[in-house]
């Protein structure tokens, strides 16, 4: 429930069983404002446009829920990023297919895989989480459970998606690319004023993956993680890796255990690199919040860098790196 629909209930409520009148409104109302917490999203990548939308979002009272969906929705409708959602680089039979997760702070989860033809994953994830008994949904079936659910269908290849896919298909390498051009996976993080977690995943994966390959992004504990009494992981970067590890269960496991973020990341990047014989080929990397709303990520090359939008204001931080060039 959110604080101040609360507030408002527990006043009316004890005005109801004739209570009100022996407490002092300001023992009502003192203790929310002690406790509200200063809100913050982050995500990966230089984000800042959705993280702004977040950010405001939650600044304004919305709940880390509705504001981690919408933040994210900002990446999943912008046609320029060819790796989220509309006008995602299609697999290399020339298929858009898209990943996409979130988790509410009531350790709630829900996810789609392989979703063609839905502009928002992201929004049908949380349709699954809340509509049905299930937390994963695939392909045709998660097609066929948007349309119930009023999503309408679109072609999602753009034409210049389609003529890079093309000039590809010329060469046809197979090579992850290393960063991107900083327009990757959007993963996001959102704390609210209650001091709730909430996180979401979104993508159209890896460019010119093979046909029915699924990333990490849409799998709880690889591409997202949270639990509320602890905080939360996302992931970016070359999913095999990332699932490999459980990358983002890993992280909130340390910071369990009493590790910040920043030295949880560290730690899940070192396990892929000590694992890994060809980890200069390929990058990962991870950004993590705790409770406290502090913040940390680690990535194998340089180059990534999170977005985060805190007290009305939006930066962009180079992250660490294992490798320094
Ligand atoms: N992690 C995503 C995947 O493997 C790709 C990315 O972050 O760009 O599908």
């Amino acid at each position: 429930m959110k604080r101040r629909k609360f507030i408002e209930r527990s006043s009316l409520s004890l005005a109801g069983i004739g209570l009100g009148s022996q407490l002092i409104p300001s023992q009502l109302f003192a203790m929310p404002s002690q406790n509200r917490v200063n809100p913050i999203a982050v995500a990966t990548w230089n984000f800042q446009n959705a993280t702004k939308m977040a950010g405001t979002m939650l600044e304004s009272g919305a709940s880390a829920l509705d504001a981690v969906e919408k933040g994210v929705m900002v990446e999943e409708a912008n046609l320029k990023n060819t790796t989220v959602g509309d006008g995602g680089a299609p697999d290399r039979d020339g298929n858009v297919t898209l990943d996409a997760c979130i988790m509410s702070p009531d350790g709630n989860a829900g996810s789609v895989v392989y979703l063609k033809e839905i502009a928002h994953p992201v929004s049908v994830a949380r349709k699954v989480m809340e509509e049905t008994p299930h937390v994963m949904l695939a392909g045709e079936g998660a097609l066929q459970f948007a349309i119930q659910q009023g999503f309408k269908r679109k072609i999602l290849l753009t034409e210049d998606s389609e003529k890079a896919w093309k000039e590809w298909l010329e060469h046809k390498e197979y090579q992850p690319i290393i960063n991107i051009e900083n327009h990757d996976t959007i993963g996001m993080l959102c704390l609210d004023e209650n001091g709730d977690i909430a996180g979401a995943c979104t993508t159209s994966g890896l460019s010119y993956k093979m046909n029915g390959r699924v990333g990490d992004s849409p799998i709880i504990g690889a591409g997202l993680f949270l639990d509320n009494e602890v905080g939360g992981a996302v992931g970016t970067g070359m999913g095999e890796a990332i699932m490999k590890s459980v990358g983002s269960f890993l992280i909130v496991e340390l910071m369990r255990q009493g590790k910040s973020p920043q030295e949880a990341c560290e730690e899940a990047v070192m396990r892929t690199v000590k694992k890994a014989p060809n980890y200069k080929d390929f990058q990962i990397a991870y950004v993590a919040m705790n409770k406290k709303g502090e913040i940390g990520s680690y990535c194998i090359h340089k180059g990534f860098s999170y977005a985060k939008f805190y007290n009305g204001e939006s930066t962009n931080n180079p992250s660490k790196s294992y490798l320094e060039k």
